[in-house]
């Protein structure tokens, strides 16, 4: 368990990425005098304290890795920790979609956040029209993969567990006081804060002046873009029902908006509702006119009990096991070309990194291509690999012991 220190209080990181209203004045307070919070990960060390920036998103506050410093954090224990060697994804292209910039992110969607609501389609893509020189644009799916990446919520450091509060202000602290499409990041993308009943107002009016930015007039229609776990889908008369976990309110989506998410994201589709997994969604909202929220495109991420990504059921199964077992691993994210040959999983407490494969579509040639290619690439690279083929028993896949 790691603590923060700030304005004279003690607490664990938990605590304040779960209740962030509670400590939203002292934080504040910190903010301003000395100007940043202390991670206690390791022991004391005066003259080098850890320090951490407070960055206010929406109405609230939270801790974030101090620039370059994440490989001083207890890389055992802390989430704060990064190694130095970790390389950013495509940060000096300046045609990329998502490049990080001083303070957070400038991202460049394929949705539109604002449309002609004249002659309206709801699958409208880029905002600008393309010239020689424009900036590739990224679709949701690709960019809430980047984002959960750089947040670090693809690793996992031996913790017991992870909840929906730490992914809020891992994830806030990338997205920062950047941009998207143009616009101020924090004014039009919402991660959904962990509901809590001792605290709810302020949640709830900073989650509600979000809702308000989503309007509808006869000319125009300015959308926002929300990050949240899925409760559940459900038909209805119109179409369809979208519950979200954290939140009360209601979202419709029609057949058609459904249908295509169902299709692109089959395997975080088929395990909604399901208690060993988690599926997140990046939903683009719009408001109705009359005034009802609805979900106009939607990318879905498969996540498993903590919020690791997976491809599929069998990896989730897997993800889950790691982490009762305690070990350190990482998802890596097959987000560029190249990307193909990692492993589903890498073990990083084995005194050589473990590759651990999920082989679970025996029977596709062209996935059964990549097995063998993947086989003699850790043969050829002496890369110890855990493999599991189901429909074998998980249970009898054995894993080298973790230092
Ligand atoms: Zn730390």
């Amino acid at each position: 368990m790691t603590l923060v220190s700030f304005d004279g209080i003690t607490v664990a990181l938990t605590e304040v990425q779960d209740n962030p209203a509670k400590y939203a004045r002292a934080l504040e307070r910190a903010k301003k005098v000395p100007g940043h919070a202390v991670c206690r990960c390791l022991p004391e060390s005066p003259r080098a304290p850890l320090r951490l920036v407070i960055r206010r998103y929406g109405a609230l506050f939270h801790l974030a890795r101090w620039p370059d410093d994440g490989h001083r954090h207890n890389a055992k224990t802390c989430s704060f920790y990064r190694a130095v060697s970790q390389p950013d994804r495509s940060s000096s292209d300046t045609l990329a979609a998502i490049r990080t910039i001083a303070g957070g992110l400038d991202v460049k969607l394929s949705t539109s956040l604002s449309v002609r609501t004249v002659g309206q389609s709801t699958r409208q893509s880029s905002d600008q029209t393309s010239s020689g020189t424009s900036r590739r644009p990224a679709p949701l799916l690709g960019f809430l993969q980047r984002v959960w990446e750089d947040a670090g919520l693809n690793e996992w450091a031996g913790a017991p567990s992870r909840g929906w509060g730490a992914c809020n202000a891992q994830l806030l602290s990338v997205l920062g006081d950047g941009k998207l499409n143009g616009k101020s990041m924090q004014d039009v993308l919402h991660v959904m804060r962990r509901y809590d009943d001792a605290d709810s107002s302020s949640v709830l009016a900073e989650f509600q002046s979000f809702l308000d930015r989503i309007v509808t007039t006869p000319a125009r229609s300015n959308r926002g873009l929300l990050i949240a776990e899925l409760r559940s889908v459900e038909p209805s008369r119109y179409g369809f029902v979208v519950r979200l976990r954290q939140t009360r309110e209601t979202f419709f989506a029609s057949k058609a908006v459904i249908d295509s998410a169902a299709d692109s994201f089959r395997s975080a589709w088929a395990m909604i509702g399901d208690a060993c997994a988690r599926v997140v969604t990046l939903a683009v909202i719009e408001r109705t006119k009359e005034g009802n929220l609805r979900i106009v495109d939607c990318a879905l991420q498969l996540c498993n009990s903590t919020f690791l990504p997976c491809d599929s059921s069998f990896e989730v199964a897997m993800a889950n096991r790691l982490v009762a077992q305690r070990r350190r691993f990482v998802k890596p994210m097959r987000l560029e070309r190249g990307d193909a040959m990692l492993p589903d999983f890498r073990l990083t407490d084995t005194t050589v990194p473990t590759a651990i494969e999920v082989y679970g579509m025996q029977g596709n040639a062209q996935y059964m291509a990549r097995k063998a290619e993947k086989q003699a690439l850790y043969a050829r690279e002496r890369t110890p690999c855990v493999e599991w083929v189901p429909p074998d028993d998980l249970a009898s896949v054995r894993l080298p012991d973790g230092a």
